[in-house]
């Protein structure tokens, strides 16, 4: 198992805690954010925050239900800034492409993609702090009066050359052509990039060992890493993979891994299931990853 936290000068990791009582913020110039990813639909207490991010796989298969509980879970939640991405399960996000593939998830069953936008984009969700990106940059101030912090939200390719899920980009030359676009933020989230099917996940080698032991991290990203440095970069997708990795880069620069995915899954999973106590979605090994950064 990971050790339960990282500490560098501008960075504190919390893996495992009382969520009824998580540590404290290590000063006041420190901003929190607190790292939730894979809940497909499922619910559990996520500790408050400056900032909450969200990797994609907000739901089972994006019907307009699972997004009508989901984004209600969300709107509840008490931090001010709620950062969100589509995952490859989020299939009516994929517009376009969901209006071509929808009979394959969802049968004669067309899901409303106007009504499910809105509850994504729409007042509500403005109101209640929610931002989704697709593809995009997105500049805030986490607390009154304090710096600006940019985000860059990506939860892959339009065009999928891989039919089964949504959101796929090819390795190589189309991953190479969907990382250029991406700006140097503080915060990069992206979705789950594995050899396959390279959707928002993990860079190659970098938490994304599966089941089987394969390390399904894109290459490609890994690469693009060494040039971005963002201070967070948080993805889900391989759920087995779920923790947090400090990498120092030769700039001096650092960055925070955070594989967030809260679905109990793999080894970890099996360790708890050993003790006799059922693993849950967000629970023991598997709780949402808080980040301290000094600002
Ligand atoms: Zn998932």
């Amino acid at each position: 198992m990971d050790s339960e936290t990282i500490e560098s000068p501008s960075a504190h990791v919390y893996l495992e805690y009382d969520p009824a009582n998580p540590p404290p913020r290590p000063g006041p110039q420190w901003t929190r954010f607190v790292c939730i990813s894979d809940t497909h639909s499922h619910f559990f207490p996520v500790p408050d925050g400056d900032v909450l991010l969200h990797s994609g796989d907000l739901t089972e298969t994006g019907t307009l239900r699972n997004f009508e509980v989901t984004m209600d879970w969300l709107r509840k939640l008490p931090h001010h800034n709620k950062i969100i991405i589509a995952g490859n399960h989020d299939l009516t996000l994929h517009r376009g492409w969901y209006g071509q593939n929808y009979s394959r998830w969802h049968g004669p069953h067309k899901q409303d993609e106007e009504k499910i936008m809105d509850l994504v984009k729409g007042e509500e969700a403005h109101k209640a702090g929610i931002v989704y990106l697709e593809d995009e940059e997105y500049d805030f101030q986490a607390k009154e009066d304090g710096r600006v912090w940019s985000v860059y939200g990506s939860p892959g390719q339009w065009s999928p050359w891989f039919y089964d899920w949504a959101f796929n980009y090819n390795p190589g030359a189309e991953a190479e052509r969907l990382l250029a676009k991406f700006p140097k933020t503080d915060i990069l989230l992206t979705k789950d990039t594995d050899s396959y099917s390279l959707t928002h996940g993990p860079p190659h080698n970098v938490l994304d060992s599966t089941l089987a032991g394969d390390h399904v991290g894109c290459p490609t990203l890994a690469a693009h890493m060494q040039k971005l440095r963002p201070r967070i970069h948080l993805f889900g997708h391989i759920h087995e993979g779920h923790g947090a990795e400090l990498r120092e880069w030769s700039q001096g620069e650092s960055t925070i891994y955070v594989n967030a995915a809260n679905w109990p899954m793999g080894p970890r999973a099996e360790e708890i299931r050993s003790k006799g106590v059922r693993p849950t979605f967000g629970g023991p090994g598997f709780r949402p990853i808080i980040v301290d950064l000094l600002d």
